[in-house]
């Protein structure tokens, strides 16, 4: 899973960054709303943390735009204290969930993964695939109750493949989720850390779809 980071305050941004990333996720991060706008446009993401007051082109403005090209990722906003007007504003113009600044980083966390799931349609926090289970709020995956050790690289691979159970997932759409943009992608990797993945998950789990991509079977 990949995390767009947007927030023009140095050090938050940092903040920002480093907790999302400590959480398992592959993390980019913009600093002003022009920049913010053409990763949102051009690059995949899970989710988005947006703050709304931004350097030339303000989060709510950033927001209206991607959801008019029709960009539909879950967008969590960041707004000041007490500026209620803000979170309607920012509702309005397309964000589905909003925190008031100063927050917890678990709060956030907690959020951010409601909306990933959610976008997913998943209700629960624990996804489930056979004898698979991958709890989302402390990236714990088990086989049968067994714990599994998983790098975490192997981790972004797997919980994109749980969150799109079912479906056919491609090598490229593999490397737009689990790499962060400045990270040398290789696409080769990707069939590592699968080839890794079916050593360690019971066999046949995860399908290879000829000159497609993976998918997660999803025995009922
Ligand atoms: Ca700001």
């Amino acid at each position: 899973m990949r995390i767009l980071v947007v927030e023009d305050e140095p050090t938050l941004a940092e903040q920002l960054a480093e907790g999302v990333r400590e959480a398992g996720y592959a993390v980019d991060v913009a600093h002003n709303g022009l920049d913010a706008h053409f990763m949102g446009d051009t690059e995949s993401f899970d989710a988005v943390i947006l703050d709304l007051g931004l350097p030339q082109m303000d989060g709510i403005t950033v927001l209206k735009k991607w959801r008019a090209a029709g960009r539909t990722m879950p967008v969590l906003i960041l707004t000041a204290r007490d500026n209620w007007h803000e979170k309607v504003a920012g509702i309005d113009a397309g964000a589905d969930d909003y925190l008031t600044k100063p927050f917890h980083m678990e709060e956030l966390l907690a959020r951010l993964r409601a909306l990933i799931r959610r976008a997913g349609g998943h209700a629960s926090a624990e996804l489930a695939c056979g004898p698979v289970t991958l709890d989302t709020r402390n990236n714990r995956v088990t086989v049968e109750g067994r714990a599994l050790t998983l790098t975490s690289h192997e981790y972004r691979v797997l919980a994109y493949l749980m969150h799109h159970a079912g479906e056919v997932v491609s090598r490229g759409n593999l490397v737009e989720h689990i790499y962060a943009q400045d990270f040398d992608r290789d696409s080769n990797t990707v069939e590592v850390f699968i080839g890794r993945l079916r050593k360690k998950l019971p066999p046949g789990l995860i399908e290879t779809v000829r000159g497609m991509g993976y998918r997660l079977a999803n025995p009922q």
